[in-house]
């Protein structure tokens, strides 16, 4: 399986391919650039040519870049919506020195306008970055619907996937995450299948390219977006071992979220979840 943790970029791509391999994750996540959107570092030949080494030596999976979630590409604010728009088409410039990865974003909260507006608005931005997206998979984040957010029902995502023509291609997909379905309504505990069921009429279990494993410190249908440790929270341990078991999903890269302090809680999590993976051979 493939399994790793949200990493800091601080140290650059070397930093995150060191810091992969003493979790014992063979993917990892990382902000594109500090979560309130300012200038991206610049690329260091060198810390990416360490990197692909380490990646292509260990059999990395696919790295998920995530945008800073600060954006909103459908605000009503055409300047806010603007500046999404060269956050996102400078990140995917960017990504193409560690090709054929996957970029995660959030679709945005609508604040009043309603979601269909919001819909609209979020399909344009997308329609105008994904030339940029040579050779990175865009994927959609599933949200718990918190606030005016959108993107907390299969539908939303399936509403936003057919307004954008390159969506036909496959570079557009949807990263699902445990804790924000659950939020939003989706019984990952008690019916599993049902779920994947919905998400396949929706949009189409072919769309879904990665999860977020997270508990929740909320219970269902609860609207929060609050994740919690492996087992600590109302999803539990056994909930999201059937997760990374489950045939629709278990070749999926998996990424924690969960609200660790130190590299050791994800190397416990990340050991957890291989060993329960192993246990079904
Ligand atoms: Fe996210
Ligand atoms: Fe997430
Ligand atoms: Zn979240």
């Amino acid at each position: 399986m493939h399994i790793g943790c949200h990493l800091s970029a601080a140290e650059g791509f070397r930093g995150l391919a060191r810091d992969a391999v003493a979790v014992g994750a063979d993917v990892f996540q990382f902000f594109t650039r500090n979560p309130r959107g300012g200038a991206a570092k610049p690329i260091d030949p060198q810390d990416v040519a360490d990197f692909l080494r380490t990646s292509r030596e260990r059999s990395f999976g696919p790295i998920l870049a995530h945008a800073p979630y600060t954006l909103n590409p459908c605000s009503a604010k055409p300047e806010v919506r603007r500046f999404a728009f060269e956050v996102f088409a400078d990140d995917l410039r960017r990504m193409e020195c560690i090709p054929g990865n996957l970029y995660n974003f959030h679709p945005g909260s609508h604040v009043g306008q309603g979601t269909e507006a919001g819909i609209e608005l979020v399909a344009e931005v997308l329609s105008g970055v994904l030339s940029e997206a040579k050779s990175t998979t865009v994927l959609l984040e599933t949200m718990s619907g918190k606030g005016s957010e959108v993107g907390g029902s299969f539908e939303e995502l399936r509403r936003i996937v057919d307004r954008v023509p390159q969506s036909q291609s496959g570079k557009l997909g949807v990263c699902l995450d445990t804790c924000h379905v659950w939020d939003a309504g989706y019984d990952i505990v008690g019916d599993l299948d049902g779920v994947l069921e919905r998400f396949d009429a929706a949009i189409g279990l072919s769309r879904l390219r990665a999860i977020h494993l997270n508990d929740s410190k909320n219970p269902l249908g609860s609207r929060k977006d609050r994740h919690a440790c492996i087992g600590e929270g109302c999803i539990g341990a056994d909930a999201l071992v059937r997760v990374v078991r489950h045939p629709a999903l278990r070749n999926l890269p998996f990424y924690l979220e969960t609200p660790q302090d130190s590299l050791d809680g994800w190397a416990a999590e990340i050991a957890f979840f291989r060993k329960a993976a192993d246990g079904q051979r």
